[in-house]
């Protein structure tokens, strides 16, 4: 497992209706409702095929279609819209038996009304108006999670708030069939990485699993010259290398051993079929380097990593990898490092020690060594850039004890405003809106941590579906945010959070 390019995403399309109306009006519904899942097919940005679904006239017709949805390992959801009235009591048992995630479609098959032509006939065709109202009191009163978008399947902005949960759901998809490999534990005395593995798989599905070093450091070993001879070539051609690293060089040795680093994290993550993984400086037991470049170049591949132990961090950058497939942009693992506080308008410089994802370089990265003090082993290989300006987010995915705690700011990344030539590590600067002052305060107040999941490639809107999928709490802090309401707001789902199952 690493990228996602032989996923097969299904979303069904399911109309409601009833028997009442007589066949030939049926016929036209399983028409026109056709017609409409065939425009988002073709119009959904997202890597997912939607399948229509016989329209829906009974009880029994709609628990087996949410039976069949819920175990069928392609599907990742289904857009339900009621084409005309489908009594909501008929729905019941079908949302009980639902396990994959829903989005209402409050849209007719006609965008405009015909004024001059308009009879009884279409009137009994056309009544998602108070069809579609009678389904959201069920989905209500039974609190379904759920995404309601209105409008035409026509309009561009229905289409990409649809694309937007479809790409939410392909996280969720993800989410539970994650398996995350941790190499050692987490990093001593740290309060964010740590956490209830068990409580998180519960709750969003992954499974963290454990190895000694030691598994890593005897996959290094038997990584053979071959194997590495036939890696170099693809560095060199793709980054920039220093003279130093490159066949003949002085340190080429050092970059051999990087390679082996990564054939060997490669092997071991496709092998135990893993999507995301950890590391951790304080336990590298006989690795020589702590593994830069292999980390990053695998995030690059669609893993998610988390530095330090950082599991949560790890899992939600692959799910978030995941929901950005065919987007531009990039996604990378991400720490608030340092501060500019000004002259000017000020701005947050995120890096790492080492593990940066180039999908989100402004150029053909360098590939560099350095030393560095941390982790106390050998100079570590390490692809170095500036992240491509464009907006974006930094979102992490915390545990609060009680319950997750999902925290988005929108950001602005930035050229930085001067060239950087003496820090030796990949680095991105930004803005984090509405400010850094009321960003950071809020972001504080939350309990955010200082790891995060770095995007400029989809939609915030995908993150808020996705904590509404995923049940999750989610704050905000964008253009809009007032520090004082924001600590308001964390208050106020303290308490509600505390009525909630
Ligand atoms: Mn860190």
């Amino acid at each position: 497992m690493s990228g996602f390019k032989n996923q097969k995403y299904e979303v069904w399309f399911l109309t409601g209706t009833q028997n009442l109306y007589g066949d030939d009006v049926l016929e036209q519904v399983a028409e026109q409702s056709r017609i409409v899942s065939d425009l988002l097919a073709k119009n959904i940005n997202a890597p997912v095929e939607i399948i229509w679904k016989p329209i829906l006239k009974t009880s029994d017709e709609i628990r087996q279609t949410m039976q069949d949805a819920s175990s069928n390992n392609a599907c990742i959801g289904v857009i339900v819209w009621m084409h005309t009235f489908s009594p909501a009591k008929m729905w019941i048992s079908g949302l009980h038996a639902l396990t994959k995630p829903l989005l209402h479609l409050h849209t007719q098959a006609n965008s405009q009304l015909p004024w001059s032509t308009i009879d009884m006939d279409f009137m009994n065709l056309n009544q998602a108006a108070h069809g579609d109202r009678e389904h959201g009191h069920i989905q209500a009163r039974l609190n379904h999670s759920r995404k309601i978008v209105v409008g035409h399947a026509s309009d561009a902005y229905v289409q990409r708030r649809i694309s937007n949960w479809t790409r939410a759901a392909i996280g969720w998809h993800t989410s539970q069939n994650l398996k995350l490999a941790r190499f050692g534990d987490n990093m001593r005395f740290v309060a964010v990485t740590d956490g209830d593995k068990t409580g998180a798989q519960i709750k969003l599905g992954f499974s963290v699993e454990a190895y000694g070093v030691n598994t890593l450091v005897e996959a290094v070993a038997n990584v053979t010259d071959k194997q590495i001879d036939a890696l170099i070539p693809e560095y060199l051609d793709k980054y920039d290398v220093v003279p130093e690293l490159k066949p003949g060089g002085a340190r080429h040795t050092s970059l051999r051993y990087a390679a082996s680093q990564e054939i060997a994290l490669r092997s071991l993550l496709e092998d135990g079929g893993f999507g995301a993984f950890t590391t951790n400086f304080e336990d590298l037991g006989g690795l020589k380097q702590l593994p830069g470049l292999a980390v990053q170049r695998l995030m690059a591949d669609g893993y998610g990593f988390g530095g330090e132990g950082d599991w949560k961090t790890s899992a939600f950058l692959r799910i978030v990898k995941s929901m950005t497939v065919g987007e531009k942009g990039g996604t990378s693992f991400m720490e608030d490092y340092t501060y500019h506080f000004g002259p000017g308008e000020p701005k947050v410089l995120g890096a790492h020690m080492l593990e940066v994802c180039p999908t989100i370089a402004s150029a053909k990265p360098k590939l560099e060594i350095h030393q560095l003090g941390i982790g106390n082993r050998e100079d570590p290989c390490r692809l170095v850039f500036d992240a491509n300006p464009g907006n974006g987010f930094v979102s992490c995915l915390v545990d609060m004890g009680d319950h997750y705690r999902i925290i988005i700011n929108e950001i602005e990344v930035v050229n930085p405003d001067a060239p950087l030539p003496n820090l030796p590590v990949a680095r991105a600067v930004w803005k984090p809106l509405p400010s850094l002052e009321v960003s950071a305060e809020s972001w504080i107040y939350a309990g955010g941590s200082h790891h995060t999941v770095m995007s400029t490639a989809i939609d915030i809107e995908v993150i808020q579906d996705f904590a509404e999928i995923a049940g999750v709490e989610l704050l905000e802090i964008n253009a809009k945010t007032d520090a004082r309401a924001f600590r308001h707001n964390v208050r106020w789902n303290s308490a509600a959070l505390k009525f909630q199952s």
